[in-house]
């Protein structure tokens, strides 16, 4: 059996990206790296648990790809640019058709995105995947959570709700055959919306990626501004799989509560609409308005018809727990 230290090497030594500011990567003590003179490090971490996050037969490469992307995720929506990442993984076995497997993933997205790798650890135990991210980003332009204020526009990038839904159909629920493999896609292997997130930095108020389902996410903005904000659900950007699920059901909770999308919720000062949606139109994914922030706290939701809902609905119960 591999040692720990030749499938590192292995796998993880010499990536195919090598940055000028990456002085010493994989292999010494401590990786050393250079941040650009007058640029700030912004900096994000996220574990995924099998059995809590992934199941024990989930695809090791589409997992190598989300245990990076989530983690990007979190930088697109700080309007940061990715540079470095480390990755801790512990492993019951050396599996190295896993490894392999799991290391093309996450390194093809790397590879994307001119990220990095620049050490880790490996460690013997059940299997979890520990990502960190660094991104640099122009002081003052990072899109922080508390950054609304009553006035602005809410806006989301591309369409919500087809991971909800690709979970739903994994639970049994009768998707199109056409559709299924396209919703798979956005719940397995999810696009962080890097280009959307540097575009609208220095230009958006606030920011947050949806993990947790717009609402939810929406309201941590929210909470941290000291804002409430209003959403109008026919505005609600949804792929065409999504807007016949909620007319058959009548179910917003898709749209709404469902999480792993991991598109961008940002809010807008009304005196950078105009510059905000010019960029939009020409990013990959598009910037869609939803809403606006209002002074009076909470997130309320008004529905196609006109009626309103006073409170965010909180996701079924087979997404409670997910973190
Ligand atoms: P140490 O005992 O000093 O922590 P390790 O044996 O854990 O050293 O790691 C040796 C080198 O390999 C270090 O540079 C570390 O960053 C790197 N490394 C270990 N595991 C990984 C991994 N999963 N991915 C990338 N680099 C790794
Ligand atoms: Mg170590």
């Amino acid at each position: 059996m591999p040692s720990e230290f030749d499938l590192i090497a292995r796998y993880f030594s010499r990536g195919p990206v090598q940055r000028a500011d990456v002085l010493l990567g994989v292999g010494d003590d401590c990786a050393l790296l250079e941040v650009p003179a007058g640029r700030q490090l912004a900096v994000s971490i996220d574990t995924l648990v099998e059995g809590t996050h992934f199941a024990r037969d989930a695809d090791p490469r589409a997992l190598g790809h989300k245990a990076l992307a989530v983690n990007l995720s979190d930088l697109a929506a700080m309007g940061a640019e990715p540079a470095w990442a480390t990755l801790a993984l512990t492993l019951p076995a050396a599996d190295e058709s896993w490894l392999a497997a799991f290391a093309g993933g996450f390194l093809a997205l790397a590879e994307r995105h001119g990220v990095q790798l620049v050490g880790g650890d490996t460690t013997r135990g059940p299997r979890s995947i520990t990502v960190q991210v660094h991104g640099f980003v122009e002081p003052g332009r990072a899109l922080r959570r508390d950054g609304a204020r009553a006035g602005d526009l809410v806006y989301v990038t591309g369409t919500l709700g087809d991971a909800g839904l690709a979970l739903l159909a994994q639970q049994g629920l009768f998707v199109g055959l056409g559709v299924l493999d396209g919703l798979r896609e956005r719940l397995d292997r999810p696009t962080p919306r890097l280009a959307e997130g540097r575009a609208l930095a220095g230009i958006a108020s606030a920011a947050i990626d949806v993990s947790d389902g717009l609402a939810a996410d929406l309201g941590h903005v929210c909470a941290a501004s000291g804002v409430g904000a209003t959403l109008f659900l026919e505005r609600l950007p949804c792929s065409a799989a999504v807007r016949d699920y909620v007319a058959g059901t009548g179910d917003w909770s898709v749209p709404l509560a469902a999480g792993d999308d991991y598109e961008l919720c940002l809010t807008v000062p009304a005196a950078r609409q105009a510059e905000a949606e010019a960029l939009g139109a020409t990013l990959p994914a598009g910037l869609h308005w939803i809403g606006t922030i209002e002074r009076v706290a909470g997130v309320r939701l008004v529905l196609p018809d006109g009626g309103t809902i006073d409170q965010a609905p909180v996701g079924y119960d087979h997404f409670a727990g997910d973190d």
